[in-house]
């Protein structure tokens, strides 16, 4: 039997029986559809890219893993180096490891070792976000402050160890105020909270935390798991705000395997280093940088280098505020938009209740989750098609 993710076993609905897949469009044995989630916002460049493929199809004639404990190999040099090259400041030190979650686990790691590596006992609490996802692992539910997790706060208590806030400026400041002495980290998704809802804020958020951080010497920590490789509309938002510690996953290799990064920066790094072994970062997944992840992520930062996928980007924004600016209905409480993003937000979730077959029958395959129903499309989509994603949306309030 297959236990499948976030779903009640006895009462879900059949999961779609998946036979073939090919740029946006998911294949059925009785239809297509347009894959409006991009499996987890992942799969940036569509479905059997040649490009990507081909990357992986070499390197598995070559060998498909080697562990990094005492071996290495081209394909993780070669994606480190691009990594440093292409992130910005001194984000120059990667740590790979599996999945998004493991690698948030690893940077709040580093930021609490960070300071015990000084003699520094006292910083051992985090600031995070409320609405806040950071993976489904117990340190990063920990810090997160997702609904579907509140089952934790139940069973354990509030977390000694992290403090939540708002997106607010003022309540940023008295956080820092208060608890500076006791803080390893920050850690935030930033400008887009996901899987707490797809919650946009501000970059003067982020600026302000910059600042207090530096002020009060807290790592700053950015979860870019979802928010990496453009889905803002910015490149990464550590373009905008310089973290000390970025988290990459989902679609760093375009979505082909499961591989995340957590990207240092040269303050953090030094803070291990040196001749004491006990100073060493004490982590290692079994498949870290594996050599077939490395080879299609590398590819796929180039394709979304030499494609100007940016571009591609703003285009989706610039259609989707076009279709979607100004959609109302009583059952609507929001409709929000950035870059890549499209979220209505209604006040019942009982109201996108069937909304899943509704689409499907239109050609569109759709997941909503609580009141969210969302697109993050692949961003290789034509206009014919995110305006078939966007429309369907429409009508389900229209039609209803
Ligand atoms: C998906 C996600 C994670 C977890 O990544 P997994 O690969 O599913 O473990 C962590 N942080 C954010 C912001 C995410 O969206």
């Amino acid at each position: 039997m297959i236990w499948y993710p976030y779903q009640q076993m006895k009462t879900m609905n059949p999961p779609f029986q998946i036979i073939d897949a090919q740029g946006v469009w998911l294949k059925t044995p009785e239809r297509e559809m347009i894959d409006s989630v991009s499996s987890w916002w992942s799969v940036i460049h569509g479905y059997k890219h040649p490009v990507l493929n081909e990357a992986i199809k070499s390197q598995v004639d070559n060998f498909a893993h080697v562990m990094l404990g005492g071996l290495t190999h081209e394909p993780v040099q070669k994606l480190a180096a691009k990594l440093q090259s292409y992130l910005p400041g001194d984000l120059d030190y990667s740590f790979f490891s599996d999945s998004g979650s493991v690698a948030v686990e690893v940077a709040l790691k580093m930021a609490l070792q960070y300071f015990v590596n000084q003699g520094d006992m006292k910083r051992t609490k985090v600031l995070s976000l409320t609405h806040a996802y950071h993976g489904d692992t117990f340190k990063t539910m920990e810090v997160g402050d997702d609904e579907d997790y509140h089952f934790i706060l139940e069973a354990y208590g509030e977390s000694p160890n992290v403090y939540h806030i708002p997106t607010e400026i003022p309540a940023l400041e008295e956080a820092f105020e208060k608890h500076h002495r006791e803080l390893n980290c920050m850690i935030v998704e930033p400008l887009l909270q996901g899987a707490g809802g797809m919650r946009m804020y501000d970059v003067s958020f982020l600026k302000r935390a910059r600042e207090l951080c530096d002020t009060y010497g807290v790592l700053l920590i950015f979860d870019e798991v979802a928010t990496g490789f453009g889905r803002t509309g910015n490149r990464f938002v550590a373009d905008l705000v310089l973290p000390d510690i970025l988290v990459l996953g989902k679609a760093l290799t375009g979505g082909y395997i499961g591989h995340a990064v957590t990207v240092a920066n040269k303050k953090v790094y030094d803070g291990f280093y040196g001749d004491e072994p006990d100073k060493a970062l004490m982590h290692g997944p079994t498949f870290m940088g594996n050599p077939l992840a490395c080879s299609v992520a590398l590819k796929s930062i180039e394709l979304f280098e030499q494609e100007n996928y940016m571009e591609k980007i703003r285009k989706i924004a610039d259609i989707t505020r076009r279709e979607m600016e100004g959609f109302e209905d009583s059952r609507i409480k929001e409709v929000r938009m950035m870059g890549g993003c499209v979220c209505v937000e209604v006040y019942d979730s009982a109201t996108l209740k069937g909304y899943q077959q509704f689409a499907c029958e239109r050609g569109v395959f759709s997941r909503p989750f609580l009141n969210y129903m969302y697109a993050m499309v692949p961003y290789i989509i034509s206009e014919e098609e995110l305006v078939r994603v966007l429309r369907t949306m429409k009508e389900w309030f229209a039609e209803k």
